[in-house]
């Protein structure tokens, strides 16, 4: 069977990267890019979006080879959206430089007839007034995942509330979760949240895996052990985009197995600059790294099993 169709918005970004393993200025990247480029290896995807003038065509082209629908996608006078981070040297932490909203400044979503049928959507990272903007174009019963970042909660939390609200799926990282909710513990924290809305809660810990809550469970899903980091940029993005591809297709996936997938699918992202990891990610490739976690998995169950 067809799998289902994605609708994403978010950040389409030329972004300035220091990393101790190497630099890079201006490189195609963004939320919303990320997302697309993992999500279409399983499922066909339409942006949402604006780029500047200055936005490069082989960005554009990248996005269209791989099947991704830009016809919401907005070009209009202006800078393509910026922005610059600079990582520890453990590559635990990242400050960011700046973020240069550009031409999402003045930017009004509009979504195509053929879109708001879209059967996932997927808010990525961007203002949460953009966020509400496409839901508020969308027909009542649309399956709403989200995403967001620490400096929304900083400026925007009350429009964020509104935007967890929506959500069916809501997935954020550990420290935004403590920030947002303040809450110290990841349990708690995924408790408030769900208490807001969401009938999902997923909470990335980087290194550590994921945290996948809804209201009766709590998984803990890890991380593919093999990967070597290079970069972590966009590696929430491509998790998402291995999340909903998987969501996407029409069989008996349990949302469990669509986040081992998700953690799969970003750590391939981890392992180059930019996009450069993300873009060697094959279906079967990610596959294979699912089977190795979900291996991790099973091992950690029977340890916890033997020491009971
Ligand atoms: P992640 O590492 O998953 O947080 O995603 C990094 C990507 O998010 C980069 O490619 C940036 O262009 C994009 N990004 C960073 N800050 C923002 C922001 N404030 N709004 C939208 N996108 C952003």
């Amino acid at each position: 069977m067809n799998p289902k169709s994605i609708l994403a918005v978010g950040s389409i970004a030329l972004d300035t990267l220091e990393t101790p393993l190497g630099k890079r200025r201006d490189i195609l990247g963004g939320s919303a890019t990320f997302f697309a480029v993992a999500a279409s290896l399983f499922a066909p995807v339409n942006l949402i979006g604006v780029v500047g003038t200055d936005f490069p065509e082989e960005g554009w082209q990248l996005l269209s080879d791989r099947g991704v629908d830009l016809s919401d996608v907005q070009r209009v006078d202006g800078k393509t959206f910026r922005w610059g981070a600079r990582y520890s040297s453990d590559l635990n932490h990242r400050e960011t430089l700046f973020t240069d909203l550009g031409v999402f400044e003045n930017f009004q979503p509009k979504v195509s007839e053929k879109n708001r049928k879209a059967d996932l959507v997927y808010l990525g990272n961007i203002q949460p007034s953009l966020q509400l903007a496409v839901c508020s174009e969308l027909p009542p019963g649309s399956t709403i995942i989200a995403d967001t970042m620490n400096l929304w909660i900083d400026v925007n939390r009350e429009e964020l509330r509104g935007v967890v609200q929506k959500s069916d799926i809501f997935l954020l990282n550990d420290e935004e979760a403590v920030q947002f909710t303040g809450q110290t513990d990841l349990e708690d924290a995924a408790d408030s949240l769900l208490r807001a809305g969401p009938s999902t809660v997923i909470i990335k810990q980087g290194q550590n895996g994921a945290l996948l809550a809804t209201e009766n469970s709590r998984r803990h899903i890890p991380v593919y052990p093999g990967a070597k980091v290079v970069d972590p940029t966009g590696a929430g993005d491509s998790f998402a985009g291995g999340l909903l591809g998987q969501l996407a297709q029409q069989t008996e996936n349990t949302l469990e197995e669509a986040v081992i997938m998700a953690a799969a699918t970003a750590s391939y992202t981890v392992e180059g600059l930019g996009l450069e990891g993300l873009l060697k990610a094959t279906q079967e490739g990610i596959q294979r790294r699912a089977g190795a976690i979900l291996q991790r998995m099973d091992e950690r169950a029977i340890q916890q099993g033997l020491r009971l």
